[in-house]
Parts: C-alpha cells; sequence; structure tokens
C-alpha cells in the first residue's frame, strides 16, 4: 500500500485532531528558569515532568534494533501501543479488526473496549497460518488484522513469506507482534517497513530483555504513522523513574540470559516428552512451551500444590488439553519437571 491509502484509513477525528502541546514543546532549551508548566521548583529528581517525546530512551533502543527514532513508538507496555491502533485506525461501532485465534488476548479486549468489531480466525492444522480465511473474513470496513509471530500461546513464528503475502493483499494495516522475536530462529519484519507501509510491527523490552516491571512496549511503522501515535498518545506517557531504570539496564548483555533460556527450552521440551502424562510438547520460536496433557486442570492444580505457578491453558479454544509453560531459570524448570514426571 501507499503511505497516502494508509494515512486515509485513520479516524477522521484523528486525522484533524489539535493535540495537546506541552509547555517543553515549545521551549527545547536545557537550562533556563522554567516557570511554564506549573511543576514544584524544588529538587528532588522528579519534580519535572519528562520528555514526552522519550528522544533520549528511543536513541538507545534506536541503537540496539536499527530503526530510526522518528519510526518508533513508546507505550506503557506494548498493551498501550495494541490500544492506540484502535484509537487511531477504528471508528467504534462502524469498523472491525480481524485476528488470528488462539492468540494475545489484549487484541480482543482493546477491541471491546473501543467498541470495534473483533473478528477472530482459528490457526489451520498444526497452528499454520490461515491465509485465505483471513482475508476472507475482511470487508471494507476491517482497518486491522492482527498477527503474533512467535504466537502466544501456541509458541510457533509463521512463515515470512505468508506473513508479507497478507501484508501486500490487505487493504488496511497489518500489526505484527513480535513480543517473543528474540527467542525466535526466524528474523523480525523491522526490516520490512520501509517498503511496507501498512505495517506496524510491536515488540517489547518486558519478555527478552526483562522489564516486564518498566511498561515499556515499542510500535514500529512509518514516520507518519508514528507521528500520529505520538499525537493521540497521553503526552506524559512514559515516566521518568522507568526511562532512567531502563537506560542502565539495556546497558547489560541480555544475549547471554537470552542463549540460556533457549538452551532451557529444549532441554525442558526433551525431558516433557519423555514423562507418561505429556501428549505433545508444540515446537516453540517463543520463551514458554505449550504443552498438552493428560487432566491439564488436574495437573495444573498439583503445581499450583508444589507452588510452581503455569498457565492453564485447556479451556481455549484451540488449546484444548494444554498448559503453556514459561521457561524459567534452571533449578525452576527441574521443579516443574519433577511434578510433570509423577502426574498420571
Ligand atoms: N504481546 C504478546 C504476544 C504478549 O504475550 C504480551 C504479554 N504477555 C504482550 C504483547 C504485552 O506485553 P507488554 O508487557 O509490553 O504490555
Amino acid at each position: 500500500m501507499e503511505l497516502n491509502d494508509v494515512l486515509r484509513l485513520v479516524r477522521k477525528n484523528i486525522q484533524n485532531l489539535a493535540p495537546y502541546s506541552t509547555a517543553r514543546d515549545e521551549y527545547k532549551g536545557a537550562l533556563g528558569v522554567f516557570l511554564d508548566a506549573n511543576e514544584n521548583p524544588f529538587e528532588n529528581r522528579y519534580n519535572r515532568y519528562p520528555d514526552p517525546r522519550q528522544l533520549e530512551l528511543k536513541g538507545i533502543i534506536s541503537g540496539l534494533k536499527g530503526v530510526p527514532v522518528e519510526n518508533m513508538f513508546l507505550g506503557n507496555g506494548s498493551d498501550e501501543a495494541i490500544d492506540l491502533c484502535y484509537r487511531v485506525f477504528c471508528t467504534p461501532g462502524k469498523d472491525n479488526a480481524v485476528a488470528i485465534a488462539p492468540s494475545y488476548g489484549m487484541y480482543r479486549v482493546a477491541a471491546d473496549i473501543n467498541d470495534v468489531e473483533f473478528r477472530e480466525v482459528q490457526l489451520g492444522a498444526d497452528y499454520s497460518l490461515p491465509v485465505k480465511e483471513l482475508l476472507q473474513a475482511c470487508d471494507e470496513n476491517t482497518k486491522l488484522m492482527f498477527i503474533c509471530s512467535p504466537n502466544n500461546p501456541t509458541g510457533n513464528s509463521f512463515p515470512v513469506d505468508e506473513m508479507v503475502g497478507l501484508i501486500n493483499s490487505f487493504n488496511g494495516v497489518v500489526v505484527v507482534d513480535e513480543a517473543y522475536i528474540d527467542f525466535a530462529a526466524q528474523p523480525s519484519l523491522l526490516t520490512l517497513l520501509q517498503e511496507h507501509k501498512n505495517l506496524i510491527v510491536l515488540q517489547t523490552l518486558s519478555k527478552a530483555y526483562g522489564l516486564a516491571g518498566l511498561r515499556l512496549g515499542l510500535a514500529f511503522a512509518d514516520a507518519e504513522i508514528m507521528s500520529i501515535f505520538a499525537k493521540v498518545k497521553y503526552p506524559y506517557n512514559i515516566n521518568l523513574a522507568g526511562m532512567e531504570r531502563a537506560k542502565e539496564l539495556l546497558a547489560r548483555d541480555v544475549e547471554a540470559e537470552i542463549e540460556l533460556l533457549k538452551n532451557e527450552r529444549l532441554r525442558v521440551s526433551e525431558a516433557l516428552e519423555g514423562f507418561a502424562c505429556v501428549q505433545k510438547v508444540y515446537p516453540s520460536d517463543a520463551n514458554f512451551l505449550l504443552v498438552m496433557v493428560n487432566d491439564a486442570r488436574g495437573l495444573y492444580e498439583a503445581l499450583i500444590n508444589k507452588q510452581v505457578i503455569v498457565r492453564d491453558r485447556s479451556r481455549v479454544k484451540g488449546c484444548e488439553g494444554t498448559l503453556r509453560i514459561t521457561i524459567g531459570k534452571p533449578e525452576e524448570n527441574d521443579k516443574m519437571l519433577a511434578v510433570v514426571k509423577e502426574w498420571k
């Protein structure tokens, strides 16, 4: 799609929106007597409002991801970016969004909150991408298509050429959620942003980067789309304490942690496959395993009794009989494995 065609998908009221302008948008100098924002002048490190454009932290993330700052949005978790996709592109009560199922639950919750019809398309055999069915589910009011790759909770990635096929065929915005991409064998779609203006890639610092508590989610897209997100978001959506901690913690090397978790994923997967109650361990490109077991609810409760908490997905359509187990530290995984080994 051409950029202009994508911009035409933006809700009329958002196209016409005059955003709130902060006091610091008007004067950019660092030095001065700041009597413009009704702050308390006595220094305590946090008495001033933070940078609404988050340029310093975005600069660091730009270095990590190889994407220019103007192609980036920083949100209060990627959940904020998911919500903004609806608020920017979908007129409540009129437009709809299409998504794969089973997948991450917030796509539906955010659609419901925004009064946007949500159309789910079940994955195919072996959790394959239902390309044809996704396109068939669209009509002239379909503005968004959510694809999660690697997918939560199934763990698999979808073939890049199939996702590109959807981006080329769909006359709306394709949101590819790459929350787990750092654990995947296949590359990110970030390199496709330049040539595909209707692509938004979501990532997060909550998973591989280990900063879930700071709530820092990322969206990447064409600079014009990102400037619309910046217009719609709360002016100071990212707080200064979070940005400072992120800056410190992003300086550490997470590669060793990711490698260890990927090795543990293989070890845990092989161990589970040998246990009597395990029917199937699904292949995973993420930091969790979807496991089909005998009496999933019973095993879930047996694990809780030993203070091992996993996610029961057995009542999710398409995931019947499964638990979703996050890969932890080796000793944590061993504690989980010991319970599953003894289960009937
Ligand atoms: N996308 C997917 C696929 C997820 O699994 C999650 C978290 N479970 C998120 C997004 C949200 O992440 P964040 O912490 O950045 O809001």
